[in-house]
């Protein structure tokens, strides 16, 4: 790194808040549920460590070494450590606006940079759906930790009518174009509950987490500033997909405008949703064990990882993981940019699902996040986001409904 760049991220850096960096009392509480320490060992992948290397910013001698940059890059952004820390230290604002910082002084790897333009242009998306469609059907491309398998041709949109006190599912760019079966379950769901919603449909397309997640804050505000223009001004806004409901919910913060605070005050993950205002049917006589595994953007960010469980509980027989949470490796683009870091953590969240499987049989997983899914689909665990198997059972009940008027 040349002397100017090195001058420029320090000042960049200058700006991370000292009240944020020396809440740390480096208890070190937060250590075990970093997945990075966890796999590393090592103190410069722990949340401690990081922030200790965030301390020295600012100082005459600050160097930011390879060491230096390693430590930040590595960072998944799950927030677990946030959770445990007692002192509440608000690690995901130190390491976002570090990463913001990096991002400016040097070039994020070019799958990345591909990846995330993509995203925010929906005919290259829809063009690059189609291509991967096609390999898919022709055997040429197989599962991988970033594209499930099954992407349709084509990108669909979703026929919904509504009034302007209706709720609007928001549909986001990947999830729409490569698994809009998890978009049909929601709305069979919200069917269920007799709620008619409409859809965000291509119109306003991504929320710009990943490009935050990235570093890229001048993207992501233009995009956040985009998608709230695009959406109705009334009515609850729903989310499916952790990742972006966390980032729907922080427009207010990034922004920091009355407009983007009251769009996120109406901005809520499905689950949530129904569990807030809804009757949910008695408890049948469960049969079916179903493993939950918590996105971190929704345990640790959005702290709604509890709906997941008492929308799905009336249906099934929940298995809670022994992990308490932690990250699977997926983590936005991190599964892209640390694939190696991603594939052992990855390869610690298996152990956990090897753990409650019991006699041999392989328990479904639900994971409320398109990334987790597919990222951990790889390991050969069958995995669905949960209201995939809530629209199954919310269907054989309006079936057998039916059938019971005959
Ligand atoms: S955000 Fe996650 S990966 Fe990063 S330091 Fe905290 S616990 Fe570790
Ligand atoms: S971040 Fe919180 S839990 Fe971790 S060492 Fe610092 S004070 Fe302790």
């Amino acid at each position: 790194m040349s002397e100017n760049t090195k001058t420029d991220l320090n000042k960049e850096l200058f700006l991370l808040e000292p009240e944020a960096l020396n809440a740390c009392v480096s208890c070190g509480l937060c250590l075990p549920y970093c997945p990075t320490y966890r796999v590393t060992g090592d103190e410069r992948m722990s949340p401690r460590g990081r922030i200790a290397l965030m301390r020295s910013i600012g100082s005459k001698e600050f160097d930011p070494t390879d060491e230096w940059i390693h430590s930040m890059d590595t960072c998944v952004q799950c927030r677990g450590c946030e959770t445990a820390c007692p002192s509440a230290v608000p690690f995901g604002e130190l390491i976002s606006d570090t990463k913001k910082a990096l991002a400016s002084v040097r070039k994020l790897p070019l799958a990345v940079r591909i990846g995330l333009l993509i995203l925010n242009k929906p005919r290259l998306l829809a063009g690059a759906t189609f291509l991967i469609g096609i390999l898919q059907k022709l055997g040429f491309m197989r599962n991988s930790s970033y594209i499930p398998s099954g992407v349709p041709l084509l990108r669909r949109e979703f026929k919904t009518t509504h009034s302007s006190v209706d709720p609007v599912l928001f549909t986001g760019c990947v999830m729409e174009a490569w698994t809009p079966w998890v978009h049909t379950a929601a709305l069979k769901t919200l069917a269920f509950f007799g709620v008619n919603v409409a859809t965000s449909g291509k119109r306003v397309g991504c929320c710009g987490a990943l490009h935050e997640h990235s570093g890229l804050r001048s993207v992501s505000v233009k995009m956040a500033e985009n998608v709230i223009d695009a959406m109705p001004t009334t009515g609850p806004v729903l989310v499916n997909s952790a990742g972006c409901g966390a980032m729907l919910k922080e427009y207010g913060k990034l922004l920091g405008t009355e407009k983007a605070k009251r769009f996120s005050e109406r901005v809520f993950d499905v689950h949530e949703w129904i569990a807030n205002n809804f009757e949910l049917p008695k408890k049948s006589e469960k049969k079916e064990r179903i493993v939950v595994q918590d996105p971190c953007h929704l345990r640790h960010v959005q702290n709604s990882h509890q709906y997941v469980r008492e929308v799905l509980s009336p249906f099934v027989e929940i298995v809670e993981l022994p992990d308490e949470g932690l990250c699977c490796g997926a983590g936005g683009a991190f599964s892209v940019s640390q694939k190696k870091l991603a594939t052992e953590i990855r390869k610690l969240k298996s152990m956990a699902f090897e753990e409650v499987n019991t006699k041999g049989s392989k328990y479904r997983v639900v994971s409320a996040n398109p990334g987790c899914v597919t990222h951990l689909q790889v390991e050969g665990f069958e995995i669905k986001h949960p209201l995939e198997v809530v629209a199954e059972y919310v269907n054989q009940i309006s079936e057998s409904d039916e059938m019971g008027k005959f």
